[in-house]
């Protein structure tokens, strides 16, 4: 019996670790793909603090070496549910383990919605991006697209438009989804053209993104648009469906939970990008892992 079974690998999984070890409870994390989660696909971290620079990959390595440092168990193993015997908590895996806890930490995190378009997993980094937060930077001065044009397609778009040339919105819809705020913010702007009844039908480059090969929904006329960088804004997928029955989830499929981390069982508490919250960073998925932790922690010395 482990006094805390964390479910994910990624900074707020680790971060919980972290803290739930060093007051001294046992713990498990299970993983079902990358130890370091997400942020192990980006090339460039420029954010996090501490590092002015660091690969995500790296970044991650170091999270999981800190938390073994400390003690953690790690596993791999894909949750497909959580059943509760008394104040016990029944982990269970899609490979059929069981692990039993006196606290669970859900750190399921989420996914970008990807193109699905060939090649685009191989250029993450190499001009595909998912985030203008994290990567915008690296574009300062060159043309980039965002595709999506709903409100965080938006708000990326108004925040590329202080930092680079040109900046073209594609939008597969015939209008934006987006507030009519952000729209008109970017109607304002001269370096910002917006092309709607469009998808991408191609990625077109060597080693680094250099065009998007754009087909017009109505017509099917293709265009080809040169650019550094492409910001993907379709959604995120998050994974939290197998908590549904002991967590509420908001509308978009997110565990509905406040900064307290807490949820309304009270052994199971949620942190990082899978809580419904604003803003999706390495910065705030950390906090809430020390906060989701020191919560747990505080249940188990009741
Ligand atoms: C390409 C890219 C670049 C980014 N760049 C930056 C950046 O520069 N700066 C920044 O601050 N943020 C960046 N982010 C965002 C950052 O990675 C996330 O905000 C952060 O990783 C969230 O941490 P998390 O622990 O909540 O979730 P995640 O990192 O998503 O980790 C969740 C983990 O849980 C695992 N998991 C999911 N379901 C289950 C299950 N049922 N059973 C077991 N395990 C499960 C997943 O496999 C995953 O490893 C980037 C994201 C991407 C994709």
């Amino acid at each position: 019996m482990y006094d805390i079974i964390i479910i994910g690998s990624g900074p707020a999984g680790l971060t919980a670790a972290v803290y739930a070890l060093r007051a001294d409870k046992s713990v498990l994390v299970l993983e079902k793909e990358t130890f370091g989660g997400q942020i192990t696909l980006s090339p460039h971290v420029e954010n996090c603090p501490g590092f002015a620079h660091i690969s995500g990959s790296e970044l991650g390595e170091k999270l999981l070496e800190q938390a073994m440092g400390l003690g953690a168990e790690i596993d791999m193993g894909e949750v497909t549910g959580i059943r509760r015997q008394g104040s016990t908590c029944i982990v269970e895996t899609a490979e059929g383990s069981e692990y039993a806890s006196r606290a669970v930490i859900i750190a399921t995190g989420s996914r970008h919605r990807p193109l699905g378009v060939a090649r685009e997993e191989e250029l993450i980094g190499k001009g595909i991006s998912y985030c203008a937060v994290c990567d915008g930077a690296f574009f300062a001065g060159m043309e980039v697209a965002v595709i999506g044009g709903g409100n965080s397609a938006l708000q990326e778009a108004v925040m590329l438009s202080d930092l680079c040339k040109k900046v073209t919105v594609v939008q597969n819809l015939g209008f934006l989804t987006g507030e009519k705020r952000l729209a008109d913010k970017l109607a304002a702007k001269d370096n910002v053209t917006i092309i709607l009844s469009t998808v991408v039908d191609a990625l077109e480059g060597g080693d680094k993104l250099e065009a998007l090969s754009l087909k017009n929904t109505e017509t099917g006329v293709k265009t080809r648009l040169a650019v550094d960088g492409a910001f993907v804004c379709i959604g995120q997928i998050p994974d939290c469906g197998a908590f549904a029955e002991h967590v509420p989830l908001n509308e978009y499929g997110y565990i509905e939970a406040a900064e307290d981390c807490l949820t309304p069982d009270e052994a199971i508490f949620v942190a990082g990008d899978c809580r419904s919250k604003r803003v999706r960073q390495i910065t705030t998925a950390t906090a809430d892992g020390a906060v989701a932790a020191i919560a747990a922690c505080r249940y188990l010395d009741k």
